[in-house]
């Protein structure tokens, strides 16, 4: 039997697997084949690539020389595009079969463009890999105005960086406020009005109709489903991403939203793991399966796969897939658990707001017990929240009265869950280890 390692992809998630295949004193061949071009970047850092403050080259997460370090085979810009599970091979796109004893399956997740008419013409840019951020800089360098489609966190970024190299900027969420997954009604309300104060406009409540070439050729129309249109030099989706399944789904690995696994990260296939972007998990805290499309989760299953792969035993146990945190225009916020479940049934909500300096805070209650936070304005103490919501700790009315007011101290039984956040640093790369 072949003693190959195979890992496809080269994301955080199988990066953390190589680091856990050699810390495993594992001396098997190990190959990577992605088809990037090269070494992982931070994918949460390109909106700097975009505003130009950062360089691609000045990204990556790891040495160049990481791979080679590590002994890996690393095979860039192919793509592997069939697994045989019975003959344990690995079929890549320029004919070549790679033989496995054990194979991961690190192939992220991908932008979803809308059906809408004229999504994919020229001028339309997705937001994924480093040479998507540079395209959008480079069309941004000749663009007057840009539009924005999606104002979820990769598409305020985007804005963001637009409205700094004084791009005039429209971002269209056809929801009713901004970031509808994580935030409710104020808090998406309160990053509008931060945005507003950088000179984005903000179109809440406004679905793409279509796409169709500007006037004499130059740029493009948006068409809105209410009426209307907006002109952009350049248009980015920031419409979702979803998890690239299409290998597992070719091989027959049992799949719902993502490639489903057990808490080894192996797929239901023998010898074949999943971990990031693609993999569904069950999160205890959530009583859910869920793909949690975070960094710092990708690196924690990437390392669980990984040790396994090499033949030492580890288990992935999420204590909280759900905590994000960042700062748009200047507004930080952290989203912990079910943090924007409607006040219904047995969910209790509690809420404060100060309009200056903006703060809000929304607790979610259940059965006495925190199960949900979004702090918005001030983040100081996300991670007590986080602590409170992962280890289901029940709550006094004094201690929910501290959680409100942002006076909350961690109980001595409660130990914190990240150690970034026990140093208190809150930007946009938190959630990256
Ligand atoms: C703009 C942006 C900002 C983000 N900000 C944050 C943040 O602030 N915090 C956070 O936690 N997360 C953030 N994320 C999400 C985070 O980057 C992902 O969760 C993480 O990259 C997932 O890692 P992964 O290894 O599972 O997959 P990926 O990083 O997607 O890597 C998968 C790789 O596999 C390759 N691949 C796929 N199929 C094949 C194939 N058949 N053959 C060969 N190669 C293949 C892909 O091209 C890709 O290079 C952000 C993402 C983006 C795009």
């Amino acid at each position: 039997m072949a003693k190959n390692i195979v890992l496809i992809g080269g994301g955080p998630a199988a990066t953390a697997a190589v680091e856990a295949i050699m810390e495993a004193g594992c001396r098997d061949p190990v190959v990577l084949v992605s088809d990037e071009a090269g070494p992982v970047n931070c994918r949460c850092l390109l909106s700097r690539v975009v505003s130009g403050e950062m360089a691609v080259g000045e990204m990556g997460w790891r040495p160049e020389s990481f791979y080679r370090d590590m002994g890996v085979e690393a095979i860039w810009e192919e793509r592997a595009v069939r697994i045989d599970p019975r003959a344990r091979r690995v079929e890549l796109a320029g004919g070549q079969w790679l033989e496995y004893r054990a194979l991961l399956l690190a192939t992220g997740a991908s932008p979803v463009r809308p059906a809408v008419p004229g999504a994919e013409l020229p001028g339309i840019h997705t937001l994924r890999t480093g040479a998507d951020a540079m395209a959008i800089g480079r069309a941004a360098d000749t663009a007057r105005e840009a539009v924005v489609v999606g104002g979820g966190l990769v598409g305020l970024e985007a804005a963001e960086a637009f409205a700094s190299r004084g791009v005039a900027v429209t971002v269209v969420e056809a929801r009713e406020h901004l970031m509808p997954e994580q935030l409710d009604a104020r808090a998406g309300e309160m990053l509008a009005a931060s945005l507003k104060a950088l000179g984005v406009e903000v179109r809440c409540g406004a679905a793409v109709a279509s796409f169709v070439p500007g006037a004499g050729g130059r740029g493009l129309a948006v068409e809105l489903a209410g009426g209307g249109s907006l002109t952009a030099g350049l248009v980015v989706l920031a419409t979702g991403v979803r998890p690239v399944i299409e290998l597992a789904a070719g091989a027959g690995a049992e799949i719902r939203q993502g490639v489903i696994v057990d808490e080894h990260m192996q797929t239901s296939l023998s010898d074949v793991y999943a971990a990031g972007d693609v993999a569904e998990v069950y999160d205890p805290v959530l009583e859910k399966n869920v793909v949690p499309g975070t960094w710092n989760v990708a690196v924690a299953q990437g390392r669980v796969a990984g040790r396994n792969m090499a033949g030492v035993p580890a288990s992935y146990r999420p204590c909280l897939t759900a905590m994000h945190a960042g700062q748009i225009a200047g507004l930080a916020f952290a989203v912990v658990g079910q943090a924007n479940v409607p006040e219904e049934g047995a969910f209790e909500v509690h809420t404060m707001y100060r309009a200056e300096p903006p703060v809000y805070r929304r607790l979610v209650l259940k059965d006495g017990r925190l199960v949900g936070a979004l702090l918005v304005g001030d983040v100081s103490r996300a991670g007590v929240y986080q602590a409170y919501v992962a280890r289901k700790y029940r709550v006094s009315a004094g201690d929910r009265d501290d959680l409100l007011h942002g006076r909350a101290v961690l109980p001595l039984s409660l130990p914190l869950i990240s150690g970034d956040l026990r140093k208190g640093v809150h930007n946009r790369c938190l959630n990256v280890l």
